[in-house]
């Protein structure tokens, strides 16, 4: 099922309009002004705003904020300080996906350039959204995706991050995906928040359609991804006491979509969680917690030990 109705979402935000290109575009101009003068960008940005600029698309232009600290070490850590996982957890592998990466907006010929997703071409990677103060999506991703990490690794679980501030871009999605099949991942989650209109509340998960085309066949992941996607749902309304999505999925907070390559190219279950809404402020408002994204990393890690049946 596809919501061409709805704004768009993680992978497609950079490919749809070249209204949306030339924002990112536009944001990338705006890199060294934000580095000597972020209160002059966000004056800049807060005109874009009013003036309506990139309304329709509900993406705002990229708002340069301050990288993660670069990070020289390795996207999977070492094991041996990790306990020993007993049980039905003992040799798993989880892989998270943090979606996008601080440094697109500054590279966007690269992460423009079209990779094959089996079933059609699409962007390399995309830019992602920020909150109207400029907090980035990809600043988001990484913080849960590491707060994640630390709660699987006490678990005992083999964890691997797609990218960790170590690269100045990317990674590709078709690159994200096969990170995941050569970990032989037994759960793989990719990290997302939305950037939709304002009024737009909720999480959601994004579970793979059934595809076959070029390298795209997830006839095999189809049923387990829905059950990894329908516990970390679960779980992560319980421990962040948000609610499903009011703007798709029918209230369930699942969607099912055909046009993702970290799903499409995926051998291994795997889903997207959009965490909340950046553009709307009380949405934001979680998001921007550090307090939050503690239970939201919880919530999800309680969806993947629930999934490999510990
Ligand atoms: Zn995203």
């Amino acid at each position: 099922m596809r919501y061409d109705d709805s704004p768009p979402s993680p992978e497609s935000d950079a490919s749809v309009s070249p209204d949306r290109r030339w924002f990112t575009r536009r944001s990338g101009l705006a890199v060294g002004a934000a580095v000597l003068a972020p209160t002059l960008l966000a004056g800049w940005v807060l005109v874009q705003l009013t003036t309506g600029a990139g309304a329709d698309d509900a993406r705002p232009p990229r708002i340069v904020m301050p990288a993660a600290v670069p990070s020289p070490t390795p996207t999977s850590s070492p094991s041996s300080a990790a306990p020993q996982a007993k049980g039905p957890l003992a040799g798993r592998t989880v892989v998270i996906d943090p979606g996008h990466n601080t440094g697109n907006f500054k590279h966007t010929s690269e992460i423009d350039k079209k990779v094959d997703i089996g079933t059609n071409r699409k962007e390399c990677d995309t830019t992602g959204t920020t909150t109207n103060a400029g907090y980035m999506e990809a600043e988001f991703t990484l913080d849960v995706s590491r707060r994640l990490r630390t709660v699987l690794e006490a678990k005992g679980l083999k964890v691997v991050l797609t990218h960790e501030a170590d690269r100045a871009w990317g990674p590709c999605i078709d690159e994200r995906a096969r990170i995941g099949n050569e970990a032989a991942a037994d759960a793989v989650v990719s990290v997302h928040a939305d950037g939709v209109s304002s009024g737009n509340r909720g999480y959601h998960i994004i579970l793979p359609a059934k595809v076959k085309g070029g390298a795209a066949d997830t006839a095999k992941i189809v049923g387990p991804s829905r059950d990894l996607g329908e516990r970390i749902g679960s779980n992560f309304a319980r421990t962040t006491g948000s609610a499903p999505a009011n703007y798709l999925g029918s209230g369930t907070g699942l969607v099912v979509r055909d046009d993702l390559g970290g799903l499409n190219l995926s051998t291994r279950p795997k889903v997207f969680i959009e965490c909340g809404n950046m553009r709307d402020a009380k949405d934001a408002a979680l998001l921007t917690s550090p307090e939050w994204r503690q239970k939201a990393a919880q919530g999800i890690a309680d969806g993947i030990v629930g999934f490999l049946g510990g």
